[in-house]
């Protein structure tokens, strides 16, 4: 391919979804405004990779939201794969055992072992030694969709709690087992948590939901390798038009490999808001280079849990 070529292929692939009439457009800024007005909503694959399919959804099967709905929701919002953590763990399992019916919606469930038997555990299971039990066990009897993959959602809310005997202990097991792990904390317990398995695989939920600055966040993915970063709930994230803000989108465009989108279904009003949470990522991923937005729209988490 020759310069001259080589250069519009690549001011193509930059545009992404940008209609062909932009194209005419020479001038710099015509071409900027053409690509804000007509970038067209990222209409690919998805990886919802903060799923809870809690106690008050599922209901044992008798919540307002049982297995085929949430299957449905899933299906026609184009999320074909799922890391599902629950409060308590039957919600995963249950989701785990209609794998029959997730194949036919084109879900595949990546089931993780939550911390959580109850609402009492979120402020608790740092110091509760019954909860490493309670994992362990849980590893050991597995899902009928295969192995857990993973550890989490937690919560710290109190970073000093990331230096604690359970977070060491869950920490050093998933990186001995290979399980990845989800964890709702600050930037502070980041640096904590990777102290105790420097090579672990952690997703950090909401890659700072306390207003941690676009700065430290780089800084931390630098730092650590093997550090994702989840989306629902980042302040800052979009700007005008639900775009992402220019500091994300740089940010996204250095570390492509990094980022994922999940819905974090912690409420059952997050459940009735599944399609609206999906369009308002379709909607940013759009605005990004199509090799990039596939990436964090499903290949970063599919890679991640690929044997
Ligand atoms: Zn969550």
């Amino acid at each position: 391919m020759r310069l001259g070529e080589f250069l519009t292929f690549k001011r193509f692939r930059m545009l992404g979804h940008v209609g062909a009439r932009c194209l005419a457009i020479f001038s710099i800024a015509w071409v900027g405004l053409c690509f804000a007005q007509t970038s067209t909503p990222y209409s690919g694959p998805l990886f919802d990779a903060h799923l809870h399919y809690n106690d008050d959804a599922w209901g044992g099967g008798q919540g307002p939201h049982p297995v085929p709905d949430v299957l449905a929701r899933m299906q026609r919002n184009g999320v074909q794969m799922v890391l599902a953590n629950s409060r308590p763990n039957e919600g995963t399992r249950a989701l785990s055992e209609a794998y029959a019916q997730a194949k036919a919606a084109g879900v595949t469930v990546v089931p993780f072992v939550r911390l959580y038997r109850n609402r009492q555990d979120y402020s608790t299971w740092h110091q509760d030694a019954s909860i490493v039990a309670m994992v362990n066990t849980e590893l050991a009897r597995g899902t009928a969709a295969g192995p857990y993959r993973g550890l989490g959602e937690f919560h710290l809310y109190d970073s000093a709690h990331a230096s604690g005997p359970t977070a060491q202990a869950l920490m050093k097991l998933a990186q001995a087992r290979g399980l990845a792990v989800l964890a709702h904390v600050d930037d502070t317990a980041i640096d904590l948590l990777m102290a105790h398995a420097p090579q672990a695989r952690l997703i950090w939920a909401h890659t700072g939901i306390g207003g941690t600055p676009v700065a430290r966040v780089e800084a931390l993915l630098a730092r650590y390798p093997t550090l994702m970063g989840e989306l629902s709930y980042r302040p800052g994230l979009t700007c005008e038009g639900g775009q992402l803000c220019p500091a994300w989108r740089e940010l996204m465009l250095k570390y492509p490999q990094r980022f994922l989108i999940g819905s974090d279904t912690w409420v059952n009003q997050r459940w009735q808001s599944y399609d609206e949470l999906m369009q308002g990522y379709r909607l940013w991923l759009g605005g990004l280079p199509p090799e990039v937005a596939r990436a964090i729209a499903f290949d970063n988490g599919a890679k991640l849990f690929t044997p």
